[in-house]
């Protein structure tokens, strides 16, 4: 089968130590799936880790304004990297530990967004600093950002979470995969670009990883879609007495749950809606969502919740 896993953000740590930490354990379950015979490509998220960078960039510069100003396109460009190199050490490590030959390696990736997308209308997702009502405003008005009260933190800039329409570099993907090769891509959702002409043109804004590893999936026609983040199993009721974790969900039994409101807007929703996505994009299509642990065990079809269109 042709796997695509989206690796949650959150569940990488909070610093490089930990991340390398956490990622040398993650390799073993996904080289787990490439001796069980599979093509596996890697996308993931950076919502901890690009906050980390945009908010070094954003305080030293308050510190010392010889530093330039870092716009969001190259703050994701620079996980990317950061994630990949982690990645591509110890998949690459626990590929020799097996005696699999293999090439890894991490392509900076570009997804392209429509300029009218109707989230660039309501920028709604948080990032970087916070900061006072006032610093807030005095900002806002010397650049264009845009901030909001974030749940009575403080003032958060806010950017737009556009969909994503295509991958750029899908075809060297593409062809590295038919090579055999391990992929690591669409990093933290890709950075989102428009097209001018022959021109690509970064934007502000964050495509949300889930989505841009549906696409991902889509574009690659893979089999399979595996959300791995901090839950082994999506639940009805997450949290409460009458919580229900589910194991094999329909799409009719899904559209329910998510009209009754069952999925965080920003946690759960996106992995929902963008598994939901890629099994109804053609048939025999199925996505999984389940813990970085439970992986393997999650694919033999023991664990986690699929979802199929039946
Ligand atoms: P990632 O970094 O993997 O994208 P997120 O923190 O964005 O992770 O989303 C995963 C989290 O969503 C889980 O750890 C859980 O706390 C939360 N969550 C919200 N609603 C649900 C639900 N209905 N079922 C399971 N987990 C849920
Ligand atoms: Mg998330």
């Amino acid at each position: 089968m042709k796997i695509v896993i989206a690796l949650g953000g959150n569940a990488l740590g909070n610093s490089p130590e930990e991340q390398r930490q956490i990622v040398r354990e993650s390799a073993k379950s996904i080289i787990d799936l490439i001796e069980q015979g599979h093509d596996v490509v890697i996308a993931h998220g950076n919502g901890p880790q690009v906050g980390m960078i945009n908010n070094a960039f954003e305080k030293s510069r308050n510190l010392d304004n010889s530093i330039p100003e870092m716009p969001f396109a190259e703050c994701n460009a620079m996980s990317q990297a950061y994630i990949g190199y982690h990645l591509q050490n110890a998949l690459s490590e626990e590929l020799r530990n097996r005696g699999i030959e293999k090439p890894v390696g991490t392509i900076v990736t570009q997804v392209l967004v429509d300029k009218e997308d109707p989230a660039f209308k309501n920028p709604s997702k948080p990032i970087g600093s916070f900061y006072s009502k006032e610093e807030a405003e005095k900002i806002s008005k010397d650049t264009s950002y845009i901030f909001v009260e974030d749940s009575g933190r403080g003032y958060r800039r806010v950017v737009s979470s556009p969909r994503p329409i295509s991958i750029v570099e899908i075809d060297m993907i593409s062809t590295l995969i038919d090579r055999k090769h391990l992929v690591i891509t669409v990093g933290g959702g890709g950075i989102p670009v428009y097209r001018e002409e022959n021109r690509l043109i970064g934007i502000d804004a964050v495509i949300d990883k889930d989505f841009a590893s549906s696409k991902l999936a889509e574009e690659l026609d893979a089999d399979y879609l595996i959300i791995l983040t901090a839950v082994e199993k999506v639940a009805i009721n997450f949290g409460k007495d009458n919580e229900r974790w589910l194991s094999k969900v329909s799409i009719e039994e899904l559209d329910k749950y998510i009209y009754e409101g069952h999925f965080a807007p920003g946690s759960m929703l996106p992995k929902v809606e963008a598994a939901r996505k890629f099994a109804i994009s053609k048939k025999g299509r199925k996505a999984l969502i389940t813990s970085l642990e439970k992986a393997s065990e999650g694919i033999k079809g023991e664990t986690g919740t699929i979802i199929i269109d039946e």
